[in-house]
């Protein structure tokens, strides 16, 4: 498997493969760029088809964890792990120790904290080994813990500028939403959704998390197949990566996609795509930055969480830009919101 000639290689600064025959932990940690700081991204644990499929997804991850901690202002570089999941290496708190002592043997280069598959307990095992990780339990008013609530709350502000663009409206009441997947940041976003007076319509492949979700806001449920294309206002996509893709794009009833899932784009010709259909496209990695914001914000120690509140409320004023600039352009936001990244990270490497 090649790394160097990989078509998502990017000029990583560096790639990191942790086994551990114990616990039977696989690892990769992808370390895109630390110009702006040490490389942070999140820890997703996931059942990959093959190891291929782990390396292209962790590459995919830090190069845009790059880009959002860039986009957002913040003094990180991109990084991210992927633990590979499997039966015989079950969730276990060995695993995670042991995954903290891989980040830990980084020195610094990578911090971690929860992303799919991970929780705040998890981050808990992994702090028990190294002082590179964020995402942990907080007390009184310091900024911190679970950054899922703060995704939502950036994406629902989004969301906002979206339909203020799109569809000429400053208020979400009546606006049907298509959430996909209401894991940590859908169900939050369900609730914020909801209390905004937006109509729901929602998927998951985890009949625990729907019925979780279902008894907490009133919302129609779709087949996971069919949400991508229910007729609806805005299409939030907050599961996995790779869904907006020529299959899928021209059969998008949505005149908005704006949603927390990192890697929406199957491929750049997809944001064009959808920009060629008219449907504005909320950039992931600029929407979904209230996490990291949060991750930031406590790892550093320098911030509240009405800071907090303060900074992930620039989201929105940020996509508002980007829209407007693809308007007045005719190119796609995605364009806009990489050209962006890459200028912030260059001036830092200057
Ligand atoms: P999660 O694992 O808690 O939730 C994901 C949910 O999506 C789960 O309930 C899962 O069953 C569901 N799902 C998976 N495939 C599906 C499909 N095909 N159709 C419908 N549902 C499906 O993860 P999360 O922390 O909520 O993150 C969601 C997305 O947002 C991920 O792409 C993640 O990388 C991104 N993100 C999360 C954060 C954060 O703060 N947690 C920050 C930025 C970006």
């Amino acid at each position: 498997m090649s790394v160097f000639d990989h078509a998502e290689f990017d000029n990583h600064e560096s790639l990191h493969y942790f086994f551990d025959e114990k616990s039977g932990l696989r690892a990769i940690v992808a370390v895109h760029s630390t110009a702006l700081g040490p490389a942070a991204g999140g820890t997703r644990r996931w059942v990959y088809l093959n190891e291929a499929d782990a390396l292209t997804d962790v590459l995919r991850l830090s190069r845009g964890m790059t880009y959002k901690n860039a986009v957002a202002g913040l003094k990180l570089g991109g990084g991210k792990a992927v633990i590979l999941a499997s039966h015989e290496a079950p969730k276990s708190p060995e695993l995670f120790r042991h995954f903290g002592r891989c980040v830990d043997s980084l020195g610094g280069r990578y911090i971690t904290a929860e992303d799919v598959g991970c929780s705040v307990d998890d981050m808990r095992y992994v702090h028990e080994e190294t002082e590179f990780v964020s995402g942990l339990p907080q007390s009184g008013n310091d900024a911190g813990g679970d950054p899922s609530p703060w995704t939502a709350l950036g994406c629902l502000q989004g969301i906002e500028a979206a339909v203020e663009e799109q569809l000429g409206k400053d208020s979400l009441q009546g606006i049907r939403v298509a959430v996909q997947g209401v894991g940590h940041v859908g169900l939050h976003l369900c609730r914020l959704l909801h209390a905004a007076g937006a109509e729901l319509y929602i998927a998951d492949v985890n009949n625990d998390n729907l019925k979780m979700a279902q008894a907490e806001v009133p919302a129609t449920i779709v087949a996971p197949s069919e949400l991508l294309f229910t007729d609806v206002d805005v299409l939030a996509p907050c599961a996995l990566g790779n869904i907006l893709t020529s299959m899928t794009i021209p059969k998008i009833r949505a005149k908005i996609v704006a949603g927390a899932a990192n890697n929406q784009l199957s491929t750049p010709a997809d944001g064009a795509r959808l920009a060629e259909r008219g449907i504005l496209y909320a950039p992931d990695y600029v929407i979904n930055a209230g996490g990291i914001i949060s991750v930031a914000a406590e790892y550093y120690g320098d911030a509240s969480e009405d800071d907090v509140r303060a900074d992930v409320g620039r989201i929105k004023d940020r996509l508002r830009k980007i829209f407007r600039d693809a308007k007045e352009t005719g190119r796609p936001t995605h364009e806009l919101a990489d050209e962006l990244a890459r200028s912030v990270v260059a001036a830092a490497r200057q």
